[in-house]
């Protein structure tokens, strides 16, 4: 499969056009912003824990049958996924209380929800991601009545399942971020998950320490974001649990070879 041209870039990824029109390549960045773009850095070899973190946590949900984007993890920063129209809604599912739900409503950070709470934003970065309503969806047309149905029921699918991943390695997932995408598979429009689940996009706290495992690291100067998602990967299994290798020289690792190709 040949990599074209540069479709759209973003915050922690990049697009390219393929050979195949229904597929694309998603390119993990190292870049990490926060608040809106207003606190940004680059923390090196955070791309390549994302892109094996999320295509792990991605292949168990296919294999539980919730359909999303993923098609395979090409090399140590990208991925071929499906081709999807975004439905323009940020869906944060939340277990515990924290960030800015603890500001917007004076919950105290922490706190235990008695079920699992979804929230819609509306992705626009200048208006900073605002919440929105149901009624907001429907009436601006981001998404069908039948859309969000099956949504909310895949949502809390997702859910169950990633708590259940992580309670078995020890951490308790807090709150995350889900985008989904239309599709149209054997002429019949589809609704699958898209984008990336990985430490940027959910509050990962170890189940005993309370010790944050995740972007949070970043957003409030915690530093050690590199060694905290190196700890989610090898709690996965995806990194060996003995090996010392670090994010930053998985990274040197990959050039090296493909120097050598
Ligand atoms: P909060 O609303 O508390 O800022 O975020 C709730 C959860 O959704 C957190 O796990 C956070 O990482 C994730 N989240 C919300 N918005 C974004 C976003 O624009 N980008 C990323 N990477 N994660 C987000």
């Amino acid at each position: 499969m040949k990599k074209g041209k540069k479709l759209y870039e973003g915050k922690a990824k990049i697009i390219y056009a393929t050979s195949d029109k229904n597929l694309v390549i998603q390119y993990f960045k190292d870049d990490a912003t926060a608040f809106n773009n207003q606190k940004k850095s680059t923390i090196e070899g955070k791309g390549v824990l994302n892109n094996r973190i999320s295509e792990h946590i991605l292949s168990n949900l296919s294999q539980i049958g919730i359909k999303n984007h993923l098609v395979k993890r090409l090399n140590m920063r990208e991925q071929v996924i499906k081709l999807v129209e975004i439905i323009p809604i940020e869906f944060i599912v939340r277990n515990v209380a924290s960030g800015s739900i603890t500001k917007r409503l004076g919950i105290e950070d922490g706190t235990v929800l008695k079920e699992p709470l979804v929230e819609y934003c509306f992705k626009n970065d200048e208006l900073g991601d605002p919440l929105v309503a149901e009624e907001h969806i429907y009436t601006f047309d981001w998404a069908s009545k039948k859309e969000l149905e099956k949504i909310k029921k895949m949502i809390l699918r997702i859910n169950d399942f990633m708590i259940g991943m992580f309670r078995g390695i020890g951490i308790k997932l807090i709150d995350f971020k889900l985008e989904f995408g239309r599709i149209k598979i054997n002429g019949k429009n589809e609704i699958i998950l898209a984008d990336e689940i990985s430490p940027d996009t959910c509050r990962l706290w170890d189940s005993i320490t309370d010790k944050k495992l995740d972007k949070d690291r970043f957003r409030k100067d915690l530093g050690d974001l590199i060694p905290a998602y190196t700890e989610v990967a090898k709690r996965l299994g995806i990194l060996h649990e003995q090996s010392n290798i670090s994010a930053v020289n998985v990274t040197k690792l990959s050039s090296i070879k493909r120097k050598r190709k």
